[in-house]
């Protein structure tokens, strides 16, 4: 069985414990990774300390250098890369329109070359005969990186190349669930970096994470994962006063109005409900549909997702993989569960299959409402439910009831109206006629319970610098 190894200042860990990681299509152990202990958390903020003054101080077309090495490696790789995503993570290959690994190793190189094409600017704030006053970026030494299980790859590069991009060094930290391509990318990124200026540790014992939120070695945690352990963390990086770019949870709703074409909106609806089996923070997760296209909506809904395939994503002609993980799989079946003793009419899905592996079919539920679990609460999982409304006010008002504030969305034949719709609703990006389509320079984050801080571009860049201003009296 393939042993995948921890890298920290430059080199494997020198230990023999590992632990197994589960391919979800068959829900067996396919593969070991090395385990760190919170010994080996420490080597690595260590060698992430030692190696800040000679990366901080490297010239920033150095650095850019690197990041186009690490693109050209990533897309050297990808096919191996996009086989072990589908393998740790469950998503197919190709996938329903495209969206599948090799879309997020295409992200993930994606993103590093427009990390590579940022810039630190120096802002001139005054330029008198007897002032100059300029305000600098500078690094804020050893960020720790804390990512999830639904986008491994893609999550870790947005997290570590603007943290390498603006001179820091990092230690990174994947999910316990999917910790292999994380290592790999972390491999190919020593190959061509200073030894100790990106580590990774990882361990199914569960308290790497909270270990590195209070570690006095780190300057900075960036983390993408629920809103229940952004809290934890938050809180436990209150002792050290570390900054924080939160990126949690969403319930994000779309609103469709009564003259929107159900016919033309519907692929998309789907594609961006369903994106990773609905397992992506700002996937559509409420759907609210005017009463006047309600049904003919949920007719185009239910004939798409009566017709895709759900299976093990190695094979060819899959549209969606497995949930990732066991426990995910029972958050979405007990709220299917609770939706039927709700009343709720399942237009598909609705029941586990037999078999091994995590999967569950795509589920969509009509003649639900806000206050059932599935509504209020955010499933993660590939399940929609699609409530009815009548005066567009109450939906907006709806749609902004909830403690997440991610996304949201707005569709109708009328931009304009749609854009001002959009505008209130409150969320960190709103889009009218889509749904969580990011652009690398676009900011993106969270408002409310939903996080703090935002990520891509010069926006996202700035989150890993601190300002320091200087007064040159002449
Ligand atoms: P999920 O519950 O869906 O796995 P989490 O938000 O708990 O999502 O996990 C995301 C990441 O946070 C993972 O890398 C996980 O190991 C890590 N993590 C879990 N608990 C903590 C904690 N208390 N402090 C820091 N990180 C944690």
């Amino acid at each position: 069985m393939t042993e995948y190894k921890l890298i920290v200042d430059g080199k494997p860990l020198a230990t023999t414990d590992t632990f197994g990681v589960v391919n979800p299509a068959t829900g067996e152990v396919f593969a070991q990774c090395q385990a760190a202990s919170s010994e080996h958390l420490d080597q690595a903020v260590a060698a992430a300390r030692k190696a800040f003054p000679g990366w901080s101080q490297q010239p920033d077309e150095v650095r850019v250098g690197k990041l186009k090495e690490i693109a050209a490696l990533l897309q050297e790789h990808s096919e191996e890369l996009a086989q072990l995503l589908t393998r740790e993570q469950g998503k197919p290959l190709q996938g329903f329109a495209g969206l599948g690994a090799h879309f997020e190793v295409g992200g993930a190189i994606a993103w590093t070359e427009a990390t590579a094409a940022l810039h630190m600017p120096v802002d001139v704030i005054e330029d008198s005969d007897q002032l100059r006053i300029e305000v600098h970026r500078k690094p804020l030494g050893v960020v720790g990186s804390i990512t999830p299980w639904n986008y491994p790859l893609m999550i870790a590069v947005w997290h570590v190349l603007p943290a390498l991009r603006s001179g820091n060094t990092v230690v990174l930290k994947p999910s316990e669930m999917t910790p292999l391509a994380t290592a790999r990318f972390v491999e190919l990124c020593n190959q061509v970096l200073p030894a100790g200026v990106l580590n990774i540790v990882a361990s199914n014992a569960g308290s790497l994470g909270a270990a590195m939120s209070k570690h006095s070695g780190i300057d900075k945690i960036v983390f993408t994962g629920s809103t229940p352990t952004g809290k934890r963390i938050m809180s436990a990086a209150s002792a050290t006063l570390k900054r924080l770019t939160l990126e949690l949870g969403g319930n994000d709703a779309a609103i469709v109005l009564a003259d929107a074409d159900p016919k033309k909106i519907a692929p998309a609806i789907f594609a961006t409900a369903f994106i990773n089996s609905g397992q992506t923070c700002a996937a559509l997760k409420r759907l609210y549909v005017h009463e006047g296209i309600y049904e003919e909506l949920c007719a185009e809904l239910a004939a798409i997702a009566n017709s895709v395939k759900v299976g093990n994503g190695l094979e060819p002609g899959i549209d969606f993989g497995p949930v990732q993980n066991e426990a995910q799989l029972n958050i979405v079946a007990e709220l299917a569960d609770d939706a039927r003793q709700a009343g709720a009419r399942f237009l598909s899905g609705g029941v586990r299959p037999q078999g091994p592996g995590y999967f569950y079919p795509i589920t969509l539920v009509a003649d639900i409402s806000d206050g059932t679990r599935l509504v209020d609460e955010e499933p993660f999982g590939p399940i929609l439910p699609i409530i009815k409304f009548t005066d567009v006010e109450d939906a907006l008002r709806r749609a902004n009831a909830s403690e997440n504030g991610l996304g949201g969305s707005v569709w109708s034949a009328d931009v304009e109206k749609a854009t001002q719709l959009a505008s209130r609703l409150e969320c960190g990006s709103a889009w009218i006629n889509n749904h969580a389509i990011l652009h690398p320079m676009a900011p993106f984050g969270g408002v409310k319970q939903s996080g703090f801080g935002v990520e891509f571009g010069q926006f996202g860049l700035d989150e890993y610098c601190s300002l320091q201003t200087l007064h040159i009296s002449k």
